[in-house]
C-alpha cells in the first residue's frame, strides 16, 4: 500500500494552490456570490495554466492525466474559496461522458476548446419529474428521415446559461424498462435550445444554473454518445467519476472553513485570552481535523480505484456521502465557532456554508447516496 503522492502530483497541488491564493480574492468571491455571476476571467487565467482538462487525454488538449489529478486540483481550488472554485471545476462538467464514450470527431470538437478555456459544457439529465429517479425522463429524440428531433425540456442544469455544448440524455425508444432506450447525445448551442437562468440559488452562486427547454432540435447519427440506447447506463459510468469530483468539492469547502475557523480562533479573544485556548474549542477542532482526515482517504482512495481501472460505485456513493456531511458539518461549525461574525458576510465562512449544502444534493443526493450503499450490502431482497 502506498500513501505517498508522485513529485508530479505535489507539483501540481502547489501550483494550483499558489495560483487559487493569489487569485480566488475574497472580495471578488463575494461580488460573484451577490451578484450571481460566472468569474470568467480566473475561469480563462485558470485554463491557460491546464488547470482545466488536467484528467483529458493529451491528444484532445489535456494534461493526460487521471481522476486522482482532477481530484487534488478540484481540493485545492474549493479550498481557496467555496464559490469561485465549484464554479471553476464544474466549467467542464459532463466532460468525463465525453471521453468515455464520444466519437473521435465528438471529442477533437469539444475537449480542446474546453481545456483551452474556449467553451463551456452542460450535461442535460435532471428533469421537472425526474431527479433522483432518472428513468422518468421524458425528453424524446424521434427519428426523422436520418435525423433525430429533439423535444423536451431540463431544470437545474449547470452552467446552461453560458454553455457551448449540451450533452443530453433523452428516450430514444419506448422499451421495458424504460432505461433501455435511453441515448445520450451531443448538441451545440442553438436557438433550438431555449435556457432560462435560475436565479436566487442558496450557495455556489457563481455557478450559473438555467432550465433547458429542446423545441424541435435536429441532430444527426454523428451526435449520438457512444451507443444507441445505451445513454443510462454510460451515465451511471460517467457518475462514477463526477461523484469522486464532488466529494473532493466538498473536502476541498470543507478544509477551507477548516483553515479559516483556526486562523480566527487563534486571534479572536474572549476572557482576556484566545478562544482557541479553550479546549473545549479545541476539541472540536481536533475532532473536525480527524474527520477530514478520514473522509480524504476515502476521497482519494475512490479516485485511485477509478484510474485503476477498478470503479467501485458504492466506494464512490461513500466517499460523496461522507465528503457532503462533512463539508456541511465543518462549516455549521466554523460558523458557530465564529460566533456572531460567521453570521455576517464579510466573514467568509458564512458563504462557505451556503456553497457546501449542494455536495449533498447534486450528482445524486445524500438518500441516493446511501441507497447505492445499500444495494451492495443488500442486493435485492425482494
Ligand atoms: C444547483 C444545482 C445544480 C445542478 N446541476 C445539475 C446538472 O448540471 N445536471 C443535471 O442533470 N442535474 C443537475 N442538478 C439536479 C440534481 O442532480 C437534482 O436536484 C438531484 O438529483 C435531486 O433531484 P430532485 O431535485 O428532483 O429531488 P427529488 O428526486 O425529488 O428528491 C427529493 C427528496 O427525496 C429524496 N428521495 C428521492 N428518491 C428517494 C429514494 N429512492 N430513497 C430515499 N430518498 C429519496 C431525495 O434524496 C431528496 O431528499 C442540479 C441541482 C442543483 C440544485
Amino acid at each position: 500500500m502506498q500513501f505517498e503522492f508522485t513529485q508530479e502530483q505535489e507539483d501540481i497541488r502547489r501550483a494550483v494552490r499558489d495560483f487559487a491564493t493569489k487569485e480566488f480574492l475574497k472580495e471578488k468571491a463575494e461580488e460573484f456570490d451577490k451578484k450571481e455571476e460566472f468569474p470568467f476571467e480566473i475561469w480563462k487565467k485558470a485554463c491557460e495554466l491546464g488547470f482545466i482538462g488536467t484528467h483529458f487525454p493529451e491528444e484532445y488538449g489535456g494534461a493526460g492525466m487521471g481522476c486522482l489529478e482532477n481530484i487534488i486540483v478540484t481540493e485545492e481550488f474549493c479550498r481557496a474559496d467555496s464559490t469561485i472554485g465549484s464554479a471553476i471545476i464544474l466549467s467542464d462538467f459532463s466532460c468525463e461522458l465525453l471521453i468515455m464514450f464520444g466519437s473521435e470527431e465528438q471529442k477533437r470538437e469539444v475537449l480542446q476548446k474546453v481545456a483551452k478555456g474556449k467553451a463551456i459544457t452542460a450535461g442535460c439529465y435532471t428533469e421537472p419529474e425526474a431527479g433522483s429517479d432518472l428513468t422518468a425522463i421524458r425528453t424524446k429524440a424521434v427519428r426523422d428521415g436520418d435525423e433525430w428531433v429533439i423535444n423536451g425540456s431540463k431544470t437545474f442544469i449547470t452552467n446552461a446559461p453560458i454553455a457551448d455544448y449540451f450533452i443530453i440524455l433523452a428516450v430514444t425508444e419506448e422499451t421495458q424498462p424504460r432505461y433501455r432506450g435511453f441515448t445520450t447525445f451531443l448538441a451545440k448551442k442553438c436557438p433550438e435550445i431555449k435556457v432560462t437562468p435560475i436565479k436566487g440559488k442558496h450557495g455556489i452562486r457563481a455557478s450559473p444554473t438555467g432550465e433547458v427547454a429542446f423545441k424541435d432540435l435536429r441532430v444527426g447519427d454523428d451526435a449520438i454518445i457512444g451507443t444507441l440506447n445505451r445513454g443510462f447506463y454510460q451515465v451511471l459510468e460517467f457518475f462514477n467519476e463526477s461523484r469522486i469530483e464532488i466529494a473532493a468539492q466538498a473536502l476541498g469547502i470543507a478544509q477551507g472553513a477548516f483553515d479559516r475557523t483556526v486562523n480566527y480562533l487563534k486571534q479572536r479573544k474572549q476572557f482576556g485570552q484566545p478562544i482557541g485556548a479553550f479546549q473545549a474549542l479545541q476539541h472540536r477542532i481536533a475532532d473536525l481535523k480527524a474527520e477530514i482526515e478520514a473522509v480524504r482517504m476515502l476521497v482519494y482512495k475512490a479516485a485511485w480505484n477509478f484510474d485503476a481501472k477498478k470503479p467501485d460505485p458504492s466506494l464512490t456513493s461513500m466517499a460523496k456521502y461522507l465528503a457532503g456531511k462533512l463539508a456541511v458539518k465543518v462549516c455549521d461549525e466554523a460558523v458557530q465557532m465564529h460566533g456572531g461574525y460567521g453570521y455576517i458576510a464579510e466573514y467568509e465562512v458564512e458563504r462557505f456554508l451556503r456553497d457546501a449544502k449542494i455536495t449533498e444534493i447534486y450528482e445524486g443526493t445524500k438518500e441516493v447516496q446511501l441507497n447505492t450503499i445499500a444495494r451492495e450490502i443488500f442486493g435485492k431482497l425482494r
